[in-house]
């Protein structure tokens, strides 16, 4: 077990990486564990246009990577671990991974979150097979074929634009006959030949056996059941945050998300959440990169009150036994 970190951050996408940047800047030892790819959505995602200073928008990856490489700079240290719990031990939150524990006496809780799926009978079957979570990683195997959305959001629209450079058509199938998504995503897809848009509809079954063929609808308001052919079907409903390994350690909200108060702590002296993964995240790049900064500025706070109250210890003493 490495007892020499000082902070620790779960979860490499724009808040822990912001985090990491922020507490190597205040010169702490600082190790992001991240269980994927770093970047968390924007990894997988096309142009970014709303994220400050890039006036023509810039490749989600090539932000991450930018975003990654300064806090590497600053000295942050990263593993890719997946952490599966945590635990309190004196001064120290130990994280638990596949290849070992992690304590420090700080940790920014940043893993995001998960895309909700359907639920429906044929998606589970035929994810990869005509089902994708993911426009930008399987967007060019649809070219030239029809394609649905289920979604009403950002990433419905966002994503659904990005596919427009491959497919022949797309089918926007929304459960209400309004979007959630920013209005000018809402006049771009509107505007757009590809794509159509199927109200008040939802996709109770993906059809096919070895790939996906069409969808079963269902018209919210009528009740009538009809066919949907296409090849490709892209799910964004929403998103679910990875917290039940902190359920018996800090407050949730009814869908897992974790109650923060304003300068993101959790309730546990020295555990902070930032970004998508916390109640009440705006959900933007900008906001999760802020909350990030604003959880390192306060575990910084948290460490130097610590060492003046402990007279200076270090991490390693202020684990029990060890
Ligand atoms: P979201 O904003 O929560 O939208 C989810 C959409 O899916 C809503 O339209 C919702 O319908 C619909 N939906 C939810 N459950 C459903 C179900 N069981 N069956 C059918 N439809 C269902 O999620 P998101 O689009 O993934 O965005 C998540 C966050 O990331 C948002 O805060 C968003 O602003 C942000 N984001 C931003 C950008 C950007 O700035 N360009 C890009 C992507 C994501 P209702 O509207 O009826 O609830």
């Amino acid at each position: 077990m490495n007892t020499d970190y000082e902070v620790l951050i779960v979860g490499g996408g724009p808040a822990g990486l912001a985090a990491g940047l922020y507490s190597a800047r205040a010169r702490r030892r600082t190790l992001l564990l991240e269980r994927g790819i770093h970047g968390g959505q924007i990894a997988t995602a096309g142009p970014v246009e709303n994220y400050p200073g890039f006036p023509d928008g810039i490749e989600g990856p090539e932000l991450a990577e930018r975003m990654l490489q300064q806090a590497i700079k600053f000295g942050m240290e990263i593993e890719y671990a997946p952490v599966s719990g945590i635990k309190l031990e004196g001064g120290l939150k130990v994280l638990s991974t596949d290849y070992g524990e992690y304590p420090a006496p700080a940790v920014i809780l940043a893993g995001g979150s998960d895309y909700i799926k359907l639920g429906v009978p044929g998606e589970a079957e035929l994810t990869g097979k005509g089902v994708s979570y993911c426009a930008t990683c399987d967007g060019a195997f649809f070219k030239d074929q029809e394609v649905a959305v289920v979604g009403g959001g950002n990433s419905a629209l966002d994503e659904g634009l990005f596919l427009t450079k491959f497919v022949s058509r797309l089918t926007v199938i929304h459960r209400r006959d309004q979007l959630r998504a920013e209005k000018i995503l809402q006049e771009r897809a509107f505007a757009h030949p590809k794509v159509r848009f199927i109200w008040d509809t939802a996709a109770e079954e993906v059809l096919g056996r070895d790939q996906v063929t069409g969808l079963r609808l269902r018209n919210l308001k009528t009740g009538l059941r009809s066919d949907l052919p296409c090849q490709g079907l892209f799910v964004y409903i929403g998103h679910r945050p990875n917290t039940v390994y902190l359920k018996d350690l800090v407050e949730l909200d009814e869908q897992g998300f974790i109650i923060t108060d304003a300068v993101m702590g959790t309730g546990v002296a020295g555990l902070y959440a930032a970004g998508d993964i916390r109640h009440d995240s705006a959900r933007q790049l900008a906001t999760a990169a802020g909350d990030g900064v604003t959880a390192a500025i306060e575990a910084e706070h948290y460490l130097t009150e610590l060492a003046a109250r402990q007279g200076g210890l270090t991490p390693k003493a202020l684990a029990p036994g060890r």
